[in-house]
């Protein structure tokens, strides 16, 4: 079978399960490639394809690992500390795979103001977060007057987080509200504060697929636009995709391929992070979802086709921390965040949840090295040994009921002093989970 016959195979529908058509023909194809990939060869899409539908799982996660070794040879393992806070789950944008949102004037929709956002900001801060991923819908009325306030904002309170931010579709919406270019949109919000643009609202970015699901968004070459025009002014970004709603193994690979022409021409994608869509509470309703030998495949031949992405992230958020360590062994170098606060994926079902402790035990007993790193992957500390490990029991993981105005990340965590003020500021206690 060569690899044309067989992406042709894979591309007549979404219930080809990867890994079930190899063939001993294809064997030294297969073979041949997953050795060029591993030697940091470049692998076409149709190369990929052919690994995620028919390459055996070992030899595949052995490829990828290689590159891996090959990339961190201390074998260092990442995490973060960070927390999403979310502005407002008001969006006039209802994709059918959203179980966060509520369409304006519904009665469940809010907007948090500026001081609970600082708040927020202030608890994830004394418990050692060096990022904030803000996050929201698009509001009717949020311009990019509101989030330069608001990113500036968060800078002159807690100018040690890093804001890790909104995606294209943001920024599409912002610009559209305030009557400003894309490229006008991205230099303010970057000037106002923003370090990075998050990779999300990916989803999928072919045509038929994204449509499919969120009829109302931009294309997927208008989000990989707004990263294009982003990365040219010096603001990276990380790039996602959501596996699981239906979408074919060629239109998976399609995705990657997308987002590889433009990191050849930007380099500006840090990492790249796939997850699996959650199926309750969306009108999708679960109808079909990845299961965790899809999504490891996809990780081992994304680690072997983005030859020109730094990272690859784990999403044990969506997958469960079993897949999530198993990912470590199929190319991954990063295990993403203990994520003090999330509501958006959790509002749709992901219920996993971790603490800190946790996390660099799954690091430590899949034989790496555990490492707590910044937005831009900088080794903020190393642990060597086990006697290096963090402890500290307070750093967990607070997922859907902290969207509620007042909630917390926990009983008893204080808020940490803003810049420039000399006392803790006196706010609501944060209530138990
Ligand atoms: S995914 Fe984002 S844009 Fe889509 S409905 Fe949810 S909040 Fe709105």
């Amino acid at each position: 079978m060569t690899a044309g016959s067989t992406a042709a195979s894979a591309a007549t529908g979404a219930g080809t399960a990867p890994g079930a058509g190899r063939t001993g023909g294809a064997r030294r194809e297969i073979d041949a490639i997953l050795q060029r990939g591993a030697d940091g060869g470049r692998i076409s899409a149709d190369e990929a394809l052919l690994l995620y539908t028919d390459a055996p799982l070992h030899p595949l996660g052995e490829a990828a690992d290689a590159v891996r070794r090959r990339r961190y040879p201390d074998n260092v393992v990442t995490y973060l500390i960070d927390r999403n806070i979310n502005y407002t789950n008001v969006c006039v944008t209802a994709c059918k795979f959203c179980a966060f949102y509520r369409a304006p004037k519904h009665r469940e929709g809010w907007s948090h103001p500026t001081g609970e956002i600082l708040r927020r900001c202030g608890e994830a801060v004394a418990l050692g977060a060096t990022q904030v991923m803000l996050q929201g819908g698009h509001h009717p009325e949020y311009g990019v007057e509101y989030y330069e306030d608001l990113f500036r904002a968060v800078k002159q309170a807690y100018p040690q987080l890093a804001i890790h931010s909104i995606g294209p579709s943001e920024i599409l919406h912002m610009a559209k509200v305030s009557g400003a270019s894309i490229e006008e949109a991205v230099l303010r919000i970057k000037a106002a504060g923003l370090d990075s643009i998050a990779g999300a609202g990916a989803e999928m970015l072919p045509d038929r697929p994204r449509r499919a699901i969120a009829p109302l968004k931009e294309s997927g070459a208008r989000w990989l636009e707004v990263m294009e025009v982003a990365h040219t002014h010096g603001l990276e970004s990380t790039a996602t995709m959501m596996m699981g709603t239906g979408e074919t193994n060629a239109e998976r690979i399609a995705h990657l391929r997308m987002i590889r022409e433009v990191q050849d021409r930007t380099g500006g994608f840090r990492a790249f992070i796939p997850w699996t869509y959650q199926p309750e509470n969306n009108h999708l309703k679960g109808r079909t979802q990845a299961t965790g030998l899809e999504y490891l495949r996809m990780i081992a031949v994304a680690r072997l086709f983005f030859h020109n992405v730094a990272h690859l992230q784990a999403s044990w958020l969506t997958t469960g921390k079993d897949v999530g360590q198993l990912a470590l062994h199929m190319g991954v170098d990063d295990l993403g965040s203990i994520m003090l606060e999330e509501n958006v994926i959790s509002s749709a079902g992901a219920r996993h949840r971790s603490n800190l402790r946790e996390l660099v035990w799954m690091i430590r007993s899949a034989d790496r090295v555990p490492a707590q790193r910044d937005t831009l992957y900088r080794r903020l500390a190393v642990h060597h040994t086990p006697a290096d490990d963090p402890d500290d029991s307070r750093i967990v993981s607070h997922f859907s009921s902290t969207a509620l105005p007042g909630g917390g990340v926990g009983a008893g965590v204080p808020v940490a002093a803003p810049a420039g003020a000399a006392t803790l500021p006196v706010l609501p206690a944060a209530p138990p989970e």
